[in-house]
């Protein structure tokens, strides 16, 4: 290891490195789109609905401009729309809670497991009432969090199940399948930097209810039957172009060596704080797909200050819980959410891409090693 190389920071991730980057096959791809005047519902587009179908076992993909609208759109498709009930967790990132709040829908928040930082079915038992129509699971962190339990409370009851899959997708569940198929529909995103990112924005939803798959379909364009003639209300133009889709057909048959990197990445964080009082939460369930290294520990702040001391970036995801953000609605029924709130004070996310170097990653085990006290 020379002197230079031990300096040289390591980011958070770093595309410049990533499969899109560096792949001809991209390049050929986007050629191709590009010489065949077709760049908006062409051929990559059904070829990737299919594939992605195919890849998923389930009936219909229907592909959207970004995973906020596919969340929007499957709330839409379970029959969501103003006035509905929304329960979700407050520390995703606060995507559902704008896609709901876009709608018209009032939202009520569910607290989380402590070890994996995403809902049960008890904490989703304690959130929902009477007048709750849907469930939005986020499987965070791409850990799995128990859907079918969920699924199984909440269906009795005439609940929709949304699962959200941006950052847990190709997850295979102990049931042997692909994270998504246990509610009624799911939402995946391909902004950039999730498990499978196009070069620009894009979505999909996934369901296995021809009648939500239909909807959908017909609400991402202006809510068309066919052409010019609006069926639907509520409809929108969330299209996915042409060019993501090629991109995104290369990378779908890569996914799952990409996601096998991922999860040794953060094997290697997991056995370095072995007998520490830091944990992985990430990979705390046994089929994440390691979208991020979230660690959580008591003392976050200075094994954040040691890592940026040494050039290794960390984030936080996400600093601010859905319902103590500003520009959030309020929520329509307060039930109290102290490991969310608990949490946001420990998490620490820090460098995972499938492009990290073994390198880069024995320094950060390294610093894992000197900085988190047993
Ligand atoms: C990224 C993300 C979204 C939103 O996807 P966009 O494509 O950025 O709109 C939704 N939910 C989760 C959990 C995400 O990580």
């Amino acid at each position: 290891m020379t002197e230079h190389e031990f300096r040289d920071p390591i980011p958070l991730n770093d595309l410049s490195r990533g499969w899109i980057a560096t792949s001809p096959e991209v390049r050929a791809a986007i050629d191709r789109v590009l010489t065949s005047g077709q760049y908006v519902h062409g051929p990559e587009h059904t070829a990737l609905e299919s594939e992605l179908a195919a890849f998923q076992n389930a009936e219909q993909v229907v592909a959207v401009a970004s995973g906020t609208d596919a969340l929007s759109l499957a709330l839409l498709g379970v029959g969501c729309g103003p006035g509905s009930e929304v329960v979700t967790a407050a520390n995703a990132g606060g995507y559902t809670s704008v896609a709901a709040a876009r709608l018209g829908c009032g939202i009520a928040y569910a607290d989380v497991d402590p070890t994996t930082l995403v809902m049960t079915a008890a904490t989703v038992a304690s959130a929902i009432g009477p007048s709750t129509n849907a469930v939005v699971i986020t499987h965070l962190y791409g850990n799995v969090a128990d859907a079918q339990g969920i699924v199984d409370l909440c269906r009795p009851r005439g609940i929709a199940v949304v699962e959200d899959c941006a950052q847990a997708f190709g997850a295979v569940t102990e049931h042997g399948r692909r994270v998504g198929n246990a509610g009624d529909a799911a939402a995946l995103s391909f902004y950039p930097t999730k498990n499978l990112g196009a070069a620009g924005d894009g979505g999909a939803v996934v369901t296995s209810d021809q009648r939500i798959g239909e909807s959908v379909r017909s609400l991402r364009q202006y809510g068309w039957a066919e052409k010019y003639v609006v069926e639907h209300e509520r409809g929108m133009n969330s299209r996915l172009d042409e060019i993501q889709a090629a991109i995104l057909r290369v990378g779908l048959r890569t996914l799952d060596d990409r996601t096998a990197r991922r999860r040794s990445i953060v094997r290697r964080y997991t056995q370095a704080l072995a007998g520490r009082s830091a944990k992985m939460v990430s990979g705390a369930t046994p089929s994440s797909v390691a979208h991020l290294a979230v660690l959580r520990s008591g003392e976050r702040d200075a094994i954040r200050d040691a890592m940026h001391a040494a050039g290794v970036s960390t984030g936080v995801h996400y600093p601010v819980p859905d319902h103590l953000q500003p520009g959030l609605p309020r929520a329509v029924r307060v039930t109290p959410l102290p490991e969310t709130e608990h949490a946001v004070k420990e998490i620490l996310t820090i460098p995972c891409f499938p492009e990290m170097t073994d390198l880069e990653v024995e320094r950060v085990c390294d610093l894992l090693r000197r900085t988190a006290r047993a």
